[in-house]
């Protein structure tokens, strides 16, 4: 069947049932962005034309809001625990519907269970030996889990049509059962075995994976207009809905109360938490659409760095703030960061929000080092002079989200050993320096890594065409691969498909790496894609 977009959300609103704090979260969030959802549907559909779109079964298993896995988050919602994840959970429910496909959605262990047994009775087959009822199914780590101790081996078979929303990201040494176990990369969440390009993140940060995101509110002409006319050039709101946040910063407040008034919306019971000083004018933590007015009204969105890749500062930079945050040096990483430890990757952290500053950057953007206060405070001093414009990239409004997942749906296949998309006339080859991942390799020189390439360039005539000198050509499983030693004039190529990581460097290898070109403000998809 054909896919037909949707505009209305009342279906997906009764869908997603109530009664907890964050359900009824994500409900506020459907509704409140709703119009927008429906604006990006039609300029969509005029972009697509009449191109046939598959309507796909969707089988979509919230883990961490069951209560089986504990939990955490719900009984947060209004006590400034994290939302970041509930934002992105609505905003995928919702792309999924507006995008026209026939959602099941269980938001508990025994909702699952419900929808499996349906399944049994309707059809007369059973979902545990039988053919998969569901063409796609999102979860997350925690649903994979329950899963498993629901599906059994089962799982295994129908594993190629998952796809697990994973915020941070997992890269493929961590992924890989045997290879986690042998090489210290094994995690809690990791040694699922399945195509890295399954875990979709958050924000672009890790090319192995697939970048699903988020959507920001997107403003018009006038709104526009009007925010820059009311902009009020010495207010500051501080990034950070937990007391523990601010704990320890007091010399920074003071030196940014020197120059402007600061507005925090930090979640308190009865009294004020003590890390927050007396001059900060503390609102409690905000719903959503109060927080957005706050934003259009401050010239300064201040992060003191922590929470990390949250959603707030794109929505800050969307109402027209400029984004202070701070530079790590060392970065943080899950090998020296508390937050980060145990969690599959070996990325490292150079600031409290890489994609504000690498994908957005100045003038919206300044990440400068807290240590230096002659530094943050010509910081502030120059936020106070310089104007912007509310500003998103389009990857984060709605018709970008909209238009990545549809591509994912229509495209992305990771149930046949050679996918045909990426199409490969975006793939472009080179040669890491020594030390240097094929993630900087391809950024570098203005590309993208594209794992799924990997397997073009990890072959002898790729080696050849390269020129190298190799006196042994031979094949390991080592998720470097293909790389090679110049000293050494040995050349390695890789013999297990699921190592193939765009992250991973050594300082002896020049890694070979398949970078791909991609559209502006919409890194997931190359010029071809669509
Ligand atoms: N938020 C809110 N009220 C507040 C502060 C934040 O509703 O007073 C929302 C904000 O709009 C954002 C979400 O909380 O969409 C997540 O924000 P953050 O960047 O802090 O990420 P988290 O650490 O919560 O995942």
């Amino acid at each position: 069947r054909q896919a037909a977009f949707r505009t209305d959300l009342s279906v997906l609103l009764d869908q997603v049932g109530g009664g907890k704090e964050s359900l009824s979260f994500m409900k506020r969030r459907i509704r409140r962005l709703a119009p927008q959802w429906a604006t990006a549907a039609n300029r969509l559909g005029a972009k697509l034309g009449q191109r046939w779109r598959d309507q796909k079964k969707i089988l979509i298993h919230v883990g961490f809001l069951t209560e089986e896995s504990g939990d955490v988050f719900s009984p947060k919602v209004l006590k400034g625990g994290p939302l970041g994840e509930m934002v992105q959970w609505a905003d995928i429910l919702t792309a999924l519907h507006v995008l026209g496909h026939n959602l099941k959605i269980s938001m508990s262990v025994k909702e699952l269970q419900g929808i499996m047994l349906k399944v049994v009775f309707n059809r007369g087959s059973c979902p545990l030996t039988g053919p998969l009822p569901f063409d796609l199914i999102y979860t997350d780590y925690h649903g994979l889990q329950q899963m498993k101790q629901h599906m059994g081996l089962s799982l295994k078979k129908h594993k190629c049509h998952i796809r697990v929303i994973d915020t941070f990201g997992t890269e493929p040494a961590y992924n890989h059962e045997e290879y986690a176990t042998l090489h210290g990369y094994r995690t809690n969440w990791g040694y699922w075995n399945l195509n890295a390009r399954q875990y979709m993140t958050m924000f672009p940060h890790t090319p192995d994976n697939s970048f699903m995101g988020f959507v920001s509110e997107e403003l018009n002409e006038t709104e526009k207009r009007s925010i820059q006319q009311n902009k009020v050039n010495n207010m500051a709101v501080v990034y950070g809905k937990e007391a523990s946040m601010w704990k320890g910063k007091d010399s920074f407040l003071e030196i940014l109360h020197k120059y402007m008034e600061v507005h925090g919306t930090v979640y308190y019971e009865t009294q004020r938490p003590p890390e927050v000083p007396a001059f900060v004018k503390n609102h409690g933590l905000l719903p959503q659409h109060e927080l957005q007015q706050l934003l259009r009204k401050a010239k300064l969105f201040i992060g003191f760095g922590f929470p990390y890749e949250g959603p707030a500062p794109l929505e800050a930079i969307a109402n027209g703030c400029i984004f202070l945050q701070p530079k790590f040096q060392p970065p943080h990483s899950s090998l020296n960061h508390e937050f980060f430890r145990g969690k599959p990757t070996s990325r490292e952290v150079f600031s409290q929000h890489p994609y504000a500053e690498e994908y957005i950057g100045r003038p919206y953007v300044m990440t400068v080092d807290y240590n230096n206060s002659l530094e943050f405070d010509s910081a502030v001093k120059e936020i106070m002079r310089t104007k912007v414009e509310p500003y998103l990239p389009y990857e984060y409004t709605c018709e970008g989200m909209l238009e990545r997942v549809h591509a994912y749906i229509q495209n992305q296949d990771f149930c046949v050993p050679e996918p045909p998309w990426p199409p490969l006339s975006s793939l472009r080859l080179l040669v890491s320096q020594e030390g240097q991942s094929c993630v900087e390799a391809c950024q570098s020189a203005g590309f993208i890594c594209e794992p799924a390439h990997f397997r073009f360039v990890n072959n002898k005539e790729a080696l050849r065409g390269l020129e190298v000198q190799c006196e042994v050509v031979d094949s390991e499983i080592n998720h470097i691969l293909p790389a090679f030693s110049v000293m050494r004039r040995e050349c390695s190529l890789q013999r297990e498909p699921l190592l193939f990581s765009c992250a991973g460097h050594s300082p002896k290898y020049r890694r070979l790496c398949p970078c791909r070109d991609f559209l502006r403000g919409q890194v997931a998809l190359c010029r071809d894609c669509l």
